[in-house]
């Protein structure tokens, strides 16, 4: 596999950042037709080709063109790691030498690919080792699209054939989607585009801490599923533990929520709730959460609490994740317990650390809560 770094000056256009609408404005603007826009992404996204000499249903001279004009500038993969469960990870470097991770689990009716959006995190939820990094800037579409278009290829090396299909995409690696608005938008169009990667609407989940304004915006603008990360039934303990819960309270978060889907969709909410020993797991716990969820069709998500080095929280005893699922389970929640995949290869939730540069001085970048509707445009 060939890779080319990122690089920011270079003056080509990289053709991974382009949506399959955005690719035939291009060409329009070239004076070609808007066919070969549409030819051109469904070999980049579908059959994943790398070279333009392999497009052979362009022409001769269409193809030199697009050599004269554009590139395929993807990030380089710095490690491989393939856990004995079959859990893949990436660590990807990007041209600034800030790193990112991408996951591929495979399970037996289907394969999830859990990719990032921003190098770090601002949020700093004390509980996940991306917010420890900080946050050091968004990624482009071209970054976002490249893990999927990435990870499809290096899953066709090792298994050749239909062994491995990446049928899911979840945005639950490094990174807050909804502070990165644009290009997670922008990318979720391209996997769920037919001559990109067909996926379903059911099956490409944004998952957020609670950025309350944004959701409206990716219920306007895209279709896929929502995920929340929810971790506490009420403020006093959500504002410990999800800091920007202090800005977006669970009465906004859950209208957002009651919002986000028209009633008779097929669609529902998923929660996720990290079970935390002795903080967010006692039953009496388990039944206000059972009342908060009980106003909207939705199903939670137990996430047993990933260790890593310096993590102040150790995880709910089995029993007491138990009990919990039973409790909600019992009220009429759909409870499913999250299990933990490529722990070998620290892969699993809330583990992804990547290389996260440092900006400016030596401190983290970590926003105050006040001011995180200003990340977009860092
Ligand atoms: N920023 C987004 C998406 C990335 S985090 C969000 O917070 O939703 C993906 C999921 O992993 C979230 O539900 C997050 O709360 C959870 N998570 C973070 N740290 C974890 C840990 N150490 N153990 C288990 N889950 C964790
Ligand atoms: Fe950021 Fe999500 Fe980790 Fe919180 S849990 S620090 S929002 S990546």
């Amino acid at each position: 596999m060939r890779d080319y770094l990122l690089n920011m000056s270079n003056p080509l256009i990289n053709l991974l950042d382009y949506d399959r609408e955005a690719l035939c404005q291009l060409l329009i603007s070239w004076g070609e037709t808007p066919y070969r826009g549409k030819q051109l992404f469904q070999a980049i996204h579908q059959q994943g080709i790398t070279d333009i000499s392999e497009i052979t249903t362009l022409s001769k001279a269409f193809r030199e063109k697009l050599r004269e004009k554009t590139a395929f500038q993807w990030p380089s993969i710095i490690k491989e790691q393939r856990s004995k469960d079959g859990t893949c990870k990436w660590i990807l470097s990007l041209a600034d030498s800030n790193c990112i991770e991408t996951v591929f689990i495979p399970e037996a009716t289907r394969g999830t690919l859990c990719i990032s959006s921003q190098v770090g995190c601002a949020l700093n939820c004390q509980f996940c080792s991306t917010g420890q990094q900080g946050f050091n800037r968004n990624l482009t579409r071209a970054e976002i699209i490249s893990q999927l278009w990435i990870a499809k290829q290096r899953l066709q090396i090792h298994y050749p054939g239909q062994q491995r299909i990446i049928s899911n995409v979840v945005f639950m690696g490094m990174g807050e989607p909804l502070l990165n608005l644009n290009p997670v938008i922008a990318s979720t169009r391209m996997m769920l585009d037919d001559l990109g990667y067909g996926l379903s609407k059911y099956r490409v989940t944004v998952s957020t801490s609670g950025i309350v304004p944004a959701m409206q915006r990716l219920k306007d603008e895209t279709e896929v599923s929502l995920a929340i990360s929810l971790h506490a039934a009420n403020d006093e303990l959500r504002n410990k533990l999800v800091l920007i819960n202090r800005k977006y309270p669970l009465s906004s978060l859950m209208q957002a929520c009651r919002n986000f889907f028209p009633p008779d969709s097929r669609h529902v909410v998923m929660f996720e709730y990290v079970m935390l020993h002795g903080i967010n797991d006692s039953l009496a716990q388990a039944k206000q959460l059972s009342r908060l969820l009980s106003t909207l069709p939705c199903k939670l998500n137990l996430i047993p609490f990933n260790p890593f080095p310096g993590a102040s929280y150790t995880c709910s005893t089995p029993q007491a994740i138990e009990q919990f699922k039973q409790l909600l389970t019992q009220k009429g929640i759909h409870t499913t317990v999250r299990k933990t995949r490529g722990d070998d290869i620290d892969a699993a939730c809330g583990q992804l650390v990547g290389n996260v540069l440092q900006r400016k001085g030596t401190a983290p970048i970590r926003i105050p809560v006040d001011q995180i509707t200003n990340i977009e445009s860092t």
